[in-house]
C-alpha cells in the first residue's frame, strides 16, 4: 500500500476507537486526553513534520484524508488536532520561524509528543486574520521580552506544550505608520502563562479552546518568532490558507459524512407502524439524493483546491482562489447536508442520545474560521472587479 494511504487507513481504525466516545466528551465539554495519547502512540503527532526532523511529511491531500477520517467519529478531535499538524505544513512550504525553533518544534512534536498551536484571537481584536492590532503587549525588558494580554480561542490548551502568541510589540511602529505585531514563543510551564478554563460552546465543544493569560511573562529575546506591521500580509501568505483552510473543508466533509451515514441507515431501517418503509417516501429519497450532490460538490471542490495548490496550477482560477471558494462552499454545503439529514430522520434526530444533533452543532463550528465567508468572497470580487489581489493578513 501506498504509505500515505497507509495513513488513512490508520486514521479510521483509531476513528473507530473516538466514535464511541465522543458523546460524552460533547456532552461535558471535557479534552478527550485518551484520543491524543492514542494519536501520540501511533505516530500521527509527527504526520505533516519533515522527514529530516523525523517527520512523515504528509502531503497536504494524505492531510486532509487524515482528518475527515477523524471527523467522522469526532469533529471536535479532529479540528483540534488540524491545529497542531498545519502548523507544520504552513511552515514547510513558507517559512517564517527561525530554523533552530522549527526544528525544536518539529522534534518536540516526533520525539517527545509535544503540540503546539497559534494563540492570536482576543475578545477586542475578533479574527486577526483581519489585520487588527491585539491588546496583548510585548515590552522590551533588558534582553528580552514581558508579554501581557487575554487570549481567547485556543484550541488544545488542557495539553499544549508550544503556544505561538500574537502580540503588539509596544512602542515599535512600521513603515506604513501601524503598530509592529510579532509571534511569541512560549512554552506550558513557563511562569506567568495560565489556562483558564472557559470554553462552553454550542459546537466543537470537545476542543478545550479555553482562554490563555500572559501574566508578565518573561521571555528571551530570540523567542519572538517573526514580526511585522499591523495590517501588512502573513509571511506564510497562502500556504497558511491553503493547510489552514482545506483542514477545515475536510473536517467539515467528515462531520458531515457521518450525519449522512446515520440518516441513510436510519432511511433504510425505519418502518413507522403500519406504514410503508420511510425510504420509499419521494420527499426522503429526494433529501437523501440532495445530500449526496452536497457531500460531492464540497469533495470535488476541496480535492481541486488542494490539487491545485500542490501542482501550483497557473490555468484557470488561481489556487488560493480556489481554496477560498472550496471553504465557502463546502462550508455551507455540509451545513445543508447535515440540515437534511435532521429531516429525513425527523424528531427523533433531535434526541440527545443520538449523534445528529451534534454533528449540526460541531458542522457551523469552523464557519468562524479563517478565512471568514465575507473576506473569501470579499478575495473573489477583488480579482475578478478590481484585477487585484490582497494576500491573507493572517491565519487565525
Ligand atoms: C472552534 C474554534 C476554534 C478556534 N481556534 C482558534 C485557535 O486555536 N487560535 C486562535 O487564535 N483562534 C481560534 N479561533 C478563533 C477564530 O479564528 C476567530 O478569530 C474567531 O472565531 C473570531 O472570529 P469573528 O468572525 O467572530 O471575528 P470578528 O473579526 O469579530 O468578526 C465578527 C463578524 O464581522 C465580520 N467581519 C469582521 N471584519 C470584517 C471585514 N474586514 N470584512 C468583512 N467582514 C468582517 C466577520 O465576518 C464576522 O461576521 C477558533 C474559533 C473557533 C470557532
Amino acid at each position: 500500500m501506498n504509505p500515505e494511504n497507509e495513513w488513512v487507513e490508520r486514521a479510521r481504525d483509531l476513528a473507530k476507537r473516538f466514535a464511541p466516545r465522543a458523546q460524552a466528551h460533547d456532552r461535558e465539554g471535557s479534552f478527550p486526553f485518551e484520543n491524543f495519547a492514542e494519536l501520540r502512540e501511533a505516530g500521527f503527532y509527527g504526520l505533516t513534520v519533515p522527514r529530516a526532523f523525523g517527520g512523515a511529511e504528509a502531503g497536504l491531500g494524505t492531510y486532509l484524508a487524515v482528518l475527515e477520517e477523524l471527523a467522522r467519529a469526532d469533529g471536535s478531535t479532529a479540528l483540534a488536532f488540524m491545529m497542531h499538524l498545519k502548523t507544520f505544513g504552513q511552515e514547510r512550504e513558507a517559512p517564517s520561524y527561525p530554523p533552530a525553533w522549527f526544528e525544536r518544534l518539529c522534534r518536540g512534536a516526533v520525539e517527545r509528543g509535544e503540540l503546539v498551536n497559534t494563540v492570536a484571537t482576543e475578545e477586542g481584536l475578533g479574527s486577526p486574520s483581519g489585520g487588527g492590532v491585539p491588546d496583548t503587549f510585548a515590552v522590551r525588558e533588558g534582553d528580552g521580552w514581558v508579554l501581557r494580554g487575554r487570549k481567547t480561542f485556543t484550541t488544545l490548551a488542557p495539553v499544549l506544550h508550544a503556544f505561538i502568541v500574537l502580540a503588539r510589540l509596544e512602542g515599535e511602529i512600521g513603515p506604513g505608520g501601524r503598530p509592529m505585531v510579532g509571534n511569541f514563543l512560549v512554552f506550558r510551564g513557563e511562569e506567568g502563562l495560565r489556562v483558564e478554563e472557559t470554553w462552553d460552546s454550542l459546537g466543537m465543544r470537545a476542543t478545550g479552546s479555553h482562554d490563555v493569560v500572559l501574566d508578565g511573562v518573561r521571555l528571551p529575546a530570540d523567542r519572538l518568532l517573526n514580526a511585522r506591521e499591523a495590517g501588512s500580509p502573513d509571511p506564510r501568505a497562502g500556504a497558511g490558507m491553503a493547510w489552514f483552510a482545506l483542514g477545515l473543508c475536510a473536517v467539515t466533509i467528515g462531520v458531515a459524512s457521518a450525519a449522512r451515514d446515520y440518516a441513510v441507515a436510519f432511511a433504510r431501517e425505519r418502518v413507522p407502524n403500519s406504514q410503508r418503509p420511510i425510504r420509499e417516501f419521494p420527499g426522503v429519497r429526494t433529501r437523501v439524493a440532495r445530500i449526496e450532490l452536497l457531500l460531492q460538490r464540497s469533495r470535488a471542490l476541496t480535492r481541486d483546491a488542494c490539487g491545485a495548490w500542490e501542482r501550483r496550477e497557473t490555468a484557470g482560477m488561481p489556487p488560493i482562489d480556489r481554496v477560498a471558494a472550496a471553504k465557502v462552499e463546502t462550508l455551507n454545503a455540509c451545513i445543508e447536508a447535515v440540515d437534511l439529514a435532521m429531516r429525513v430522520v425527523g424528531g427523533v434526530s433531535l434526541q440527545r442520545s443520538r449523534p445528529l444533533e451534534r454533528y449540526w452543532r460541531d458542522v457551523r463550528a469552523p464557519l468562524h474560521n479563517p478565512p471568514l465567508e465575507d473576506r473569501a468572497l470579499e478575495q473573489l470580487a477583488r480579482r475578478a472587479l478590481d484585477d487585484a489581489f490582497e494576500a491573507p493578513k493572517g491565519a487565525e
